[in-house]
């Protein structure tokens, strides 16, 4: 049994995904009246993950994400929880205008366009980016059969079959590739876009439903502002939210609200093996090992595939086959007098018809407000990592890349003050078709190691707002899990063994 009858438990990985694990464990072990000890195990020197907000010079740069949908509430429930509420940001919503490049030629998207379906009707028949034959096409979906028999698709076959082909070159590819870093034609609908999936069965028309949504939305905002409880005052309003001094505020204030002591940096675990009695036992590569009752796995499910193959290789293997892909990111800071004109956008996306070596450009200083100081504009470029060849890219030539394309596309010739490039190998997990079955598999295997789940964006929903929500669920099954089966059994010999080194 553990020290004094404390229920220990380790969290693997320390991004958002293990440190909303870690933190919900903490609670929940002390919500049910007993002892706790967590410990976060993180490969790098830092916790964070994917999360990385620097200061450079005065401006504050995001490596990776930037923002997150205020749609799905659970990132903004934990950002509350720690105290960051008085720091949630809205987006620039006056400038929120999106371009597309298109042949060439920067286009804007049509107002009232969600995701991929078209709401209003003047922006959309007056718009350059798409022709009449495609705008007719996408028009169709107002009478278009519905296909509801519950099989999945690509998301490239289901846009294809509703709205038609130059909705998704021109939007679904761009759209799809900037949040997911993914390809649409392996995709699965099911996995990274169920909403769609349950407006056509439920709807028929993807238009249709998207403009009964907008309704019922607005009524339910209405009717909360009649009855004085117009939600919590703090929560931004606009599709999009960040937090003012950056997403890294997030994981730093969980770190610190965790304990720092409970959190390993710098040390990746490599195995895990059944403990004498009951529990697991962790080994990380320095050689220390710590003897747990549960464990949550917030890694990359590749890394959760290693950690396991000595337990389960039949469980690693499914891991192993969910397919990951590169990004990298480069931000720019320029002087505002020798930008040719201030940004009126977020951003611009680039199809891969356009044959770049970009996928987007963000107007940084545009979308969000005190990014920078008030002469400088700041823009962040996702570079295109064809076979994953930014794994390996020098920086210098990441920098390149966004001048080159910028120059080209935009006509900016300016030179930097400074540039920053952030390489993410293997970091976006890829909802193939027939991922959910996959995950199904996996939860069947699970059950043979009673005491570890899985946590993290790999599984059930990537993005910051559904990584919290599913980190938080694991750790809650986990610490139930744990109390059913009598508590903290985990050896103590192992529980804080010291590396032989
Ligand atoms: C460039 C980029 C831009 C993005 N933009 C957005 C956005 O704007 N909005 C949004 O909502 N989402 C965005 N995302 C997605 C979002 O960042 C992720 O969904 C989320 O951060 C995933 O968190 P996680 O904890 O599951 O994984 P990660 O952040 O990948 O964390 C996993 C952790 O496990 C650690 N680890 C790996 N192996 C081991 C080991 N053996 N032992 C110990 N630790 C290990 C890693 O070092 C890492 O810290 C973006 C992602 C990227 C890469």
């Amino acid at each position: 049994m553990s020290t004094g009858g404390t229920l220990r438990i380790a969290v693997v990985g320390g991004g958002v995904g293990g440190l909303a694990a870690a933190w919900e464990a903490k609670h929940e072990i002390v919500r049910r009246g007993m002892d706790a000890e967590v410990l976060v195990l993180e490969a790098r020197e830092r916790v964070g993950g994917s999360i990385l907000t620097e200061r450079v010079e005065g401006c504050l740069v995001e490596g990776g994400p930037d923002c997150f949908v205020t749609d799905k509430p659970w990132g903004m429930d934990l950002m509350e929880e720690v105290g960051l509420g008085p720091h949630l940001a809205s987006t620039n919503d006056a400038r929120r205008k999106t371009y597309v490049l298109w042949k060439g030629r920067v286009h804007p998207l049509p107002d009232g366009l969600i995701l991929l379906v078209p709401t209003r009707v003047m922006p959309f028949v007056t718009s350059s980016l798409f022709s009449w034959p495609g705008k007719l096409r996408m028009a169709f979906d107002l009478v278009l059969p519905r296909k509801c028999d519950g099989s999945d698709e690509t998301l490239g076959d289901f846009i294809r079959r509703r709205l038609g082909h130059e909705a998704l070159d021109k939007l679904g590819e761009p759209l799809v590739a900037g949040i997911h870093s993914g390809d649409p034609e392996t995709m699965s609908i099911k996995a990274t876009f169920p909403r769609f999936v349950d407006m056509e069965c439920e709807q028929r028309s993807l238009i249709v439903a998207m403009l009964r949504r907008m309704r019922a939305a607005r009524k339910a905002r209405a009717a909360a502002v009649r009855s004085g409880s117009s939600g919590r005052p703090t929560r931004p309003r606009t599709m999009f939210a960040t937090l003012d001094g950056g997403l890294g505020m997030f994981t730093t204030a969980l770190a610190r609200r965790i304990g720092e002591t409970a959190i390993h940096t710098g040390d990746p675990v490599v195995a895990v093996r059944r403990g004498d009695g009951a529990g697991w036992v962790l080994r990380t590569e320095s050689g220390a090992e710590h003897g747990v009752d549960g464990l949550i796995l917030a890694t990359p499910a590749y890394a959760s595939a290693g950690i396991l193959a000595g337990v389960s290789p039949a469980l690693a293997a499914e891991l192993e086959a969910i397919p990951y892909v590169s990004s990298a990111t480069v931000t720019l800071a320029f002087r505002a007098a020798e930008f040719p004109r201030e940004p009126d956008g977020f951003g611009l996306v680039v199809p891969k018809a356009e044959n770049r070596r970009i996928k987007a450009f963000t107007w940084v200083t545009s979308k969000f407000f005190d990014r920078a100081p008030e002469d400088i504009v700041l823009l962040r470029c996702f570079i295109r990592s064809a076979d994953g060849e930014t794994e390996t890219m020098a920086e210098e030539e990441m920098v390149a890349r966004a001048r080159e394309e910028l120059r080209s596309i935009l006509g900016v010739d300016a030179e930097p003050l400074w540039a920053r490039a952030y390489r993410w190998n293997r970091a976006m997990p890829q909802y193939v078709v027939g991922h959910l079955d996959r995950v199904a598999r996996i939860d069947a295997l699970l059950t043979e190691v009673p005491g570890i789940v899985l946590a993290g964006g790999a599984y059930r929903g990537s993005g910051i707002p559904d990584t919290v929500r599913v980190s938080r669920e694991q750790a809650r099954g986990l610490v139930e899990q744990l109390a059913a089966t009598g508590g903290p059994v985990a050896a103590d010999s192992v529980s804080r063994r010291e590396p032989s080194a």
